[in-house]
């Protein structure tokens, strides 16, 4: 089975689990500057059904039990995950996202991806709850944009890649994940 780049040679994985056709969001496992400039707002979110949505986010309670948490934040994230594949025209593709524990993940990463190219399915990992330090809302904030961060790097899936154009990727990744979500949530 072949799956975005690992047809590649020179790609080692750094785990078993994420093979080299993985991308990962580096970052900081507390807090960083996504999660800090999020302003409240009232919702405009395009097919926001779900009682929790991005701009909820930002007002969310924490959950009684961790049950609540985990089905609260799964809701969340298949809602934004709906959004932003419809945004990003990645309709296509049959994309599911699955809350991971740290120790699932690559070193100091919050999330991955994989995909299969030609089934044009993808798994987006975000980093599970239980392993997040950060509150509630301003978690949830954080795993939308890791959901953001993992697209994109599904839109770059059909460029040639190589060891040396991933941390270029990386850093467009990043700056353009970070742009499309102050976007926004300016707008909301
Ligand atoms: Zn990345």
């Amino acid at each position: 089975m072949r799956y975005g780049v690992a047809a590649l040679p020179g790609l080692r994985p750094i785990r078993n689990l994420y093979a080299p056709h993985h991308t990962f969001r580096f970052g900081p496992l507390t807090s960083g500057p996504y999660t800090q400039a999020m302003s409240p707002g009232s919702n405009v979110g395009v097919g926001c059904v779900l009682a929790l949505c991005a701009a909820m986010a930002a007002h969310a309670q924490t959950p009684a039990t961790s049950l609540e948490k985990t089905q609260q934040t799964q809701q969340f994230l298949d809602q934004r995950l709906s959004v932003w594949r419809e945004r990003l025209k990645l309709l296509d593709w049959r994309i599911s996202v699955a809350m991971t524990p740290r120790s699932d993940l690559a070193p100091k990463t919050l999330g991955g991806i994989r995909w299969d190219k030609p089934k044009k399915t993808a798994v987006i990992w975000v980093l599970d709850p239980s392993d997040y330090r950060l509150p509630f809302p301003a978690m949830l904030e954080d795993m939308e944009l890791t959901i953001v961060h993992e697209l994109l790097h599904l839109e770059l899936a059909s460029l040639p890649r190589s060891q040396a154009s991933r941390g270029s990727e990386e850093r467009a990744v990043n700056g353009i994940a970070e742009a499309l979500l102050g976007l926004d949530r300016k707008k909301q």
